[in-house]
């Protein structure tokens, strides 16, 4: 059984592209997968942010993966920063990478050319993730395109480690999620629906109640013409929601869009299937959000058997690189 990771980063707020693309995979996949799911609140760092924010996020995270289905019974389910070994092999793993390497990834350049002030983690991170990834001998690591660089970064470093000094990691590799559809967002279907969008009209946030929902998909984008197709090149916005309602559904889209004779038809028959897959999500969470108790048990739990594993692996490693065992 292979074993599958996918990290959340609690910046912004959780959406329906995440739940499709990622959340609900996981759920449904976590017998037949290994799962990791963590929250990479490390991550949340690396860029200017408000504590208390980053605090609130990480809960609200972790609630949300719950109140989906993720089974801390059935899956290794953690907050990075409860299990160090991820700093530390981080540390070991800066050590076999190169400057140049760190400096080149895209999304370092696109982040960075953005600010005045960018912080050395910045750089950095996707050293994190690759410790991230290496420290569960993770083999599948679902990403979208702007990831993959990263995933392609981590076994670079893994193969260079196993080289220089032995077998130490589970060379990972980056695998497109079972969703093949991006969800994008509702007012500029060229961008995929992301926690950083500028505006919230386009995202339809996991915690939206219901009738902001249907007001977002109602007002989605289409076009001119009222001629309900699937075709991604010329009818971007279109195809989105008929993605949506195959992902809500689990129908196919383009005999979807033989069912529908006008666009309002059939944002009303998104609105409803979104309302229906979020609402019994909105409403676990408002439950167990009652009780963080009980969420923090899972997360402590989810601590004590990550670190089980990945202090085995950090030690392996500390032992390869030639660090003198305490
Ligand atoms: P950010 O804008 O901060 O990168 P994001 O919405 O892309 O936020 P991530 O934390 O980068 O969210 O990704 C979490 C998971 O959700 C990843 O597995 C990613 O592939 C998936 N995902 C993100 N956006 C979409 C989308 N629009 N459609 C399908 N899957 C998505
Ligand atoms: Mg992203």
């Amino acid at each position: 059984m292979a074993r599958r990771l996918t990290g959340f980063t609690p910046s912004g707020d959780l959406h329906l592209g995440n739940y499709v693309g990622a959340i609900a995979p996981i759920v449904s996949e976590q017998d037949s997968a290994d799962t990791v799911a963590f929250i990479s609140d490390l991550h949340a760092l690396t860029l200017e942010h408000d504590p208390a924010d980053v605090r609130r996020r990480t809960l609200e995270f972790a609630t949300l993966l719950l109140a989906a289905g993720a089974d801390p019974d059935r899956c290794l389910f953690l907050i990075q920063s409860h299990v160090p070994e991820h700093t530390e092999l981080h540390y070991l793993l800066e050590c076999v990478t190169g400057y140049g390497e760190a400096q080149r990834m895209i999304q370092f350049k696109e982040k960075s050319g953005r600010q005045q002030q960018v912080r050395m983690s910045l750089l950095t991170y996707p050293i994190l993730m690759a410790a991230d990834i290496l420290l569960y001998d993770a083999e599948e690591v679902p990403v979208g395109e702007d990831q993959t660089q990263h995933v392609e970064l981590a076994r670079t470093v893994a193969q260079r480690f196993n080289t220089r000094y032995g077998e130490t990691f589970t060379i990972p590799r980056a695998v497109n999620p079972p969703v093949a559809a991006r969800i994008m967002d509702l007012t500029s279907p060229s961008s995929k629906m992301s926690k950083s969008a500028a505006s919230a009209a386009g995202t339809l946030r996991l915690l939206d109640p219901p009738d902001i929902l249907r007001r977002k998909v109602m007002r989605a984008v289409t076009d001119a013409d009222n001629e309900v197709a699937y075709d991604p090149a010329t009818k971007p916005g279109v195809t989105n929601l008929l993605d949506i309602l195959a992902a809500c559904t689990g129908e196919k889209p383009d005999s979807l869009a033989t069912r529908f004779d006008r666009y309002s038809d059939l944002k009303t028959a998104v609105a409803d299937a979104v309302v229906a897959t979020l609402t019994p999500v909105r409403e676990r969470y408002l439950q167990l959000a009652d009780n963080p108790d009980h969420v923090q048990e899972a997360l402590r739990a989810g601590a004590t058997r990550a670190r089980a594993l990945a202090s085995a692996k950090v030690q392996q490693a500390k032992a390869a690189i030639g660090l003198l065992p305490a």
